[in-house]
């Protein structure tokens, strides 16, 4: 799937702990272009797991956002963003600045999520945490193509993350 952002796109990334974010992230744009919750809530608190911190993290997180979208900047929001206010909060923001939006909803099966988040090395959750967010993804996997982003594009599967190129004016490797 190609993926063509505009330039000063939000685009979040939806998916719960252990799907792939961080990863499809990394692969796909340059680090100065990811504003991730668990980078803020490290900063925030020196630990990227510490939940407590999540209140300051990601008013740090949105008032990077503002100055970005201000700016014109291609900018990915790597945060779980499985709740529909969450996205909201984020899409009203790109509205106000009148910049495009999109949506990658890393939809995986839930034993993958579970597995890779068994597995990883560096911030593991409770599974039951990874349960929840993914039944919030499933239900709002309903809900997103309404929502007004001006792009939804829902992964279901390795290979279909894996065959996705972006096109954009920065930071993009595919295409
Ligand atoms: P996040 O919690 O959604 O940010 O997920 P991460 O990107 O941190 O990925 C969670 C774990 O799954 C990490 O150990 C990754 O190396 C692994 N992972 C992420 N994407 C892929 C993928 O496409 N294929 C495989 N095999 N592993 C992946
Ligand atoms: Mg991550």
């Amino acid at each position: 799937m190609k993926l063509a952002l505009p330039t000063g796109t939000l685009l979040v990334l939806v998916g719960p702990s252990g799907s792939g974010k961080s990863t499809f992230a990394g692969r796909h744009f340059a680090p100065e272009l990811v504003l991730s919750s668990d980078a803020f809530r490290s900063r925030v608190a020196g630990d990227e797991a510490d939940q407590s911190a999540t209140g300051q993290a990601f008013a740090l997180l949105h008032a990077a956002l503002e100055e970005r979208l201000a700016a014109g900047r291609l900018t990915v929001v790597d945060a779980t963003s499985v709740q529909g206010w969450a996205r909201a909060r984020l899409l009203d923001a790109a509205r106000r600045h009148r910049r495009p939006s999109a949506v990658v909803a890393l939809a995986l099966p839930l034993a993958v999520c579970l597995a890779r988040n068994a597995a990883r090395a560096d911030r593991r959750v409770p599974p039951d945490v990874v349960r929840r967010q993914h039944r919030a993804m499933r239900i709002s996997l309903t809900s997103l193509p309404d929502e007004g982003f001006d792009l939804v594009a829902v992964l279901a599967d390795e290979a279909a993350v894996a065959a996705v190129e972006i096109a954009s004016d920065a930071g993009g490797s595919g295409s």
